[in-house]
Order: structure tokens, then C-alpha cells, then sequence
């Protein structure tokens, strides 16, 4: 992508011929050099960063280098069309999408076209992909829970509306089914829900599409893929093309979850951007603003304060680790940006653990604050609980006998272990995840044998709501236990567990 010395004397001969519309090279420029979905186009001195730009036969571009002497910009789309000399026109305006309730249910592209064959997106409003974040004033502090359904996550590392939580992971450990469990138990509350999938093959996003059309989530759902197949540019306006549409629900004083799989990805389109572009390059070849670059896109997560209209966007940004190791450039990068992290396990996932969350390293900085209640009465021994059990198991590996206390910690721990096992597209509703922690709490399964504890536990509850649904109602209508729910309940799950003992003499 050199400039050479004869080009450049040509256009200056053009320049000189030209002189009289002189006005022309600051709205209109010539392409330089194309390829790789990058073009350097002379002239366009009045561009701004960010601008659309139209090439010939409709192709997008967008500006993103603003150099003494040429114009650096991304083709969004085919770049084959495009050939030296081409006239580029300004636009005026800085690169939106189409937003609004027409999308709901769609499957669209980073420009937010429709990808799935079901006619075109009747939109009124249009959104720019880059805006800057809510300042601090406009905001306030999280205070409802954003429920996923999955009991490990809502008990120890419980997400607000509003918060950004980080789900981090080597491949193939669950990362995008906890993203997709939260979507699916999204239904009937109010949130409306974005998956951005950043660089995935097209036959995963039919999947998850068909999942979500499966669990009736997809009503309340807009899928926005820039897949693998397609060019770094789309890849790399995809998270915000999907946040423009959310802070259109967010504005209505709406409640917005966006989850972006994953930001690794988009991290290495926007590097291979860059290099085209001849930026410098820097740590892991990443060039100086890769922070930035997902610092401006999570800070428009936010939980607006009442005056603003009290609506929310949720972030949950997925990042890809290599070797569980989260200590690497992005992963650092993200973890500092967001209010916690889930981190998921390859040992775990191979040991059966699913959802495969590693206690001790996942946290959630601001989520307690919205957690309900009933939660806290249930789940605030849990992470003490697991990480007594961890230090335990691995001191008693040393030797065979244990005394009586360390091995009911260790039992204690293995149970509780067993109740967070969590099969895919199968979250819980609040009152049986509760209802499933009070058992553990309570310690009424720690002598049963250990592969008979989710059916113990399923059997309880289906006897529950069978016998004595009021005190399932009530739960779930306030939310937390008082004192007489949680003797009567205590009662109740003894009394099943004499009959369970009964039939399986
Ligand atoms: P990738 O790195 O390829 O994006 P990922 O980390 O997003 O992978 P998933 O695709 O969500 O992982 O899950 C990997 C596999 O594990 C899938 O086959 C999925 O069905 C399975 N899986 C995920 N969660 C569970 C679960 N809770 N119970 C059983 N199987 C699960
Ligand atoms: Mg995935």
C-alpha cells in the first residue's frame, strides 16, 4: 500500500489542473490504493473521524485514519468492487443503524440488515454506533437483579441491571451457553435482549437462533452477526451497531441485555485493522487504543437514574482465554473495565461440573446490592462454604483418615457442588433456586448418597408444589424467607424426606 512518487506527481498535476475546484477535495476524494477491506483515498479534507462515506455502486466506508495527506478508512462490505481512481463522497454523517421494536425477533448484520430471509426492517429511527457513554450524573447504582436462572451465577456472583459482568473462559466450557440460559430466562420480565456474535461460524448462529426460537425467547431477542466469513470492518462495528439499538430501548426507559461473543475476537479484527492501516503496533501487536477500544463500548452499559427514565443495559462481553490463563493482554484489559468476572473452568468442565464456575476466582463487584433477599438469607455461606471444601480436599488427599469435622466439610462441599450442577437451556425460576439452597443450608441432603441428591432435591420440590404451593407462591411474590416460612418449610422438606426414606428403605 505504498504511495509512490509517480502517483503522487499525477495527482499533483490533477491538484493543479483542478485549482479553479479547488472546493471539490474537501467533500470528495479518489481511491489511492484498496485491498483487505481497507482504503487511502486523497482529498475528502473536511472528513471526520467515524464518517460514512459512500464508494461507488452503494459500498460504505468509514472513516478511521485522518492523515496529513490521505484519508485511511474501511470498506464495510465488498471491496472488490472498489478500484483505484473511484470518486468517495463525504456524507455528512457519522455511521448509524436502524433501531427501534421492528427488530425484535431478527437476525441481522453489523449494518443492520436483515440476514434472515424475513423481509426488510420497517425502522423509524436511526442511531449513531458511537456515542459517548452516560456521565455520571445521568446514572445511578444498581438495585435490580437481573435474574439468569442458572443458581451458581445468581448465588454467588449475582448480576444488576445496569452491571457489566465479564464471562471468561478457555474454549468449549460453556461460556456461550450461560449467555443463552440468561437470554432464555429473560422471558415474561421486561428485558429485551441483543446477542452480538463477533467472528462465529454462520452454522452456530443458526443454532442458537433455532435454540432461541425453541425457548420462545427469540420475540424479546435481535441476533447481530458479523461472522467469521465476513470483513474485520464489520466485525469490528458490530458491538457498537448492537449497542446503538439497545440505547434506543435503554432512552425508552427500558431493561436491555447485550451480550457480545466474544470481545477476543473483535479484539483481533480490530488488530488486523489497524496493521492494515499501519498503525503501530504494540503489546501482542495490538495496537496503543485497544483499551480504549472496549473501555468506550462497556462504560454505555449503565443503569440510568429515575429522571433519565430509570431504564438499564446489562453487558455481558464474553473474552476467550488460551491455557485458563486470564492474566494475558485482553483478558486483564476487560476484567479491569467490567464489574466482575465469571471464570469458567476446563478442569471443571471435564469433571462434570456444568455451568463449570471457578468460585474462588469469579466475582461480582456490584451485584450483591441488587441481590434478592431471599437470596442472600440462603447463599451467603456458599462461597466460604466452597472454599473451606477446596482447601480441605486437597489437604486430605495427603492422607486416608479424616476426622469427623473435616470430612463433613468436605461432604458439605461435594453436595453443594452437586445442587449447582446445571443442565443447558434449563434455568430455574427464584423460587426454586431458593428452594434448593434452603435444603443446602439446612444440611438436610449431606447423608444422602451423593448421586441421588438432584433427585432428592427435584422430588422435594415437585412435593412442595403439590402439597403446600402457597409457601412456593409466597416465596416467589416476596422474595425472601421470613421467620414462619422458614420453619414451616423446614418442616415440610423433613416430612418429604421421611417419606422419601420410607419408599427407599
Ligand atoms: P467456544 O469457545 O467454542 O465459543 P463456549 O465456551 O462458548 O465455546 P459452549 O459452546 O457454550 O462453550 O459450550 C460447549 C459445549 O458444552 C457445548 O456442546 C454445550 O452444549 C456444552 N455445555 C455447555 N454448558 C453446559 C451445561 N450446563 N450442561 C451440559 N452441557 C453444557
Ligand atoms: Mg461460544
Amino acid at each position: 500500500m505504498e504511495i509512490k512518487a509517480n502517483e503522487i506527481s499525477a495527482l499533483i498535476k490533477e491538484q493543479i489542473k483542478n485549482y479553479e475546484h479547488e472546493i471539490d477535495t474537501k467533500d470528495v476524494g479518489t481511491v489511492i490504493s484498496v485491498g483487505d477491506g481497507i482504503a487511502l483515498i486523497y482529498g475528502l479534507d473536511n472528513a471526520m473521524l467515524g464518517e460514512l462515506l459512500v464508494f461507488p455502486n452503494d459500498v460504505f466506508g468509514m472513516v478511521l485514519n485522518l492523515e496529513p495527506d490521505h484519508v485511511g478508512t474501511v470498506i464495510l462490505g465488498d471491496d472488490h468492487s472498489i478500484k483505484e481512481g473511484d470518486v468517495v463522497r463525504r456524507t455528512n454523517r457519522v455511521m448509524e443503524v436502524g433501531v427501534g421494536d421492528a427488530y425484535l425477533g431478527r437476525v441481522v448484520n453489523a449494518l443492520g440488515q436483515p440476514i434472515d430471509g424475513l423481509g426488510p426492517i420497517k425502522y423509524k429511527n436511526t442511531r449513531p454506533i458511537e456515542v459517548i457513554a452516560p456521565g455520571v450524573i445521568k446514572r445511578k447504582s444498581v438495585d435490580t437483579p437481573l435474574e439468569t436462572g442458572i443458581t451458581a451465577i445468581d448465588a454467588i456472583t449475582p448480576i444488576g441491571r445496569g452491571q457489566r459482568e465479564l464471562i471468561i473462559g478457555d474454549r468449549q466450557t460453556g461460556k456461550t451457553a450461560i449467555a443463552i440460559d440468561t437470554i432464555i430466562n429473560q422471558k415474561g420480565k421486561g428485558v429485551y435482549c441483543i446477542y452480538v456474535a463477533i467472528g462465529q461460524k454462520n452454522s452456530t448462529i443458526a443454532q442458537i437462533v433455532d435454540r432461541l426460537s425453541n425457548a420462545g425467547a427469540l420475540s424479546y431477542t435481535v441476533v447481530l452477526s458479523a461472522s467469521a466469513s465476513e470483513p474485520s470492518p464489520l466485525l469490528y462495528i458490530a458491538p457498537y451497531a448492537g449497542c446503538a439499538i439497545a440505547e434506543e430501548w435503554l432512552y425508552q426507559g427500558k431493561d436491555v441485555l447485550i451480550v457480545y461473543d466474544d470481545l477476543s475476537k473483535h479484539a483481533v479484527a480490530y488488530r488486523a485493522l489497524s496493521l492494515l492501516l499501519k498503525r503501530s503496533p504494540g503489546r501482542e501487536a495490538y495496537p496503543g487504543d485497544i483499551f480504549y477500544l472496549h473501555s468506550r463500548l462497556l462504560e454505555r452499559a449503565c443503569k440510568l437514574s429515575n429522571e433519565y427514565g430509570g431504564g438499564s443495559i446489562t453487558a455481558l462481553p464474553i473474552v476467550e482465554t488460551q491455557g485458563g490463563d486470564i492474566s494475558s493482554y485482553i483478558p486483564t484489559n476487560v476484567i479491569s473495565i467490567t464489574d466482575g468476572q465469571i471464570f469458567l473452568m476446563s478442569d471443571l468442565f471435564n469433571a462434570g461440573q456444568r455451568p463449570a464456575i471457578d468460585s474462588g476466582l469469579s466475582v461480582s463487584r456490584v451485584g450483591g446490592d441488587a441481590q434478592f433477599k431471599g437470596m442472600k438469607q440462603v447463599a451467603a455461606s456458599i462461597k466460604i462454604d466452597l472454599a473451606n471444601f477446596q482447601e480441605m480436599k486437597s489437604f486430605s488427599q495427603f492422607g486416608s483418615d479424616l476426622d469427623s469435622s473435616t470430612a463433613k466439610i468436605i461432604r458439605h462441599g461435594e453436595t453443594l457442588l452437586e445442587v449447582l450442577k446445571q443442565n443447558q437451556y434449563n434455568p430455574y425460576p427464584f423460587e426454586k433456586e431458593v428452594f434448593n439452597l434452603f435444603a443446602v443450608k439446612h444440611e438436610l441432603l449431606d447423608t444422602y448418597p451423593l448421586k441421588d441428591v438432584k433427585n432428592i432435591l427435584s422430588q422435594a420440590y415437585e412435593y412442595t408444589l403439590n402439597n403446600h404451593k402457597e409457601f412456593i407462591e409466597t416465596l416467589k411474590k416476596e422474595k425472601q424467607f421470613s421467620e414462619t416460612i422458614e420453619k414451616q418449610l423446614l418442616d415440610i422438606f423433613k416430612t418429604f424426606l421421611t417419606i422419601y426414606d420410607e419408599e427407599n428403605k
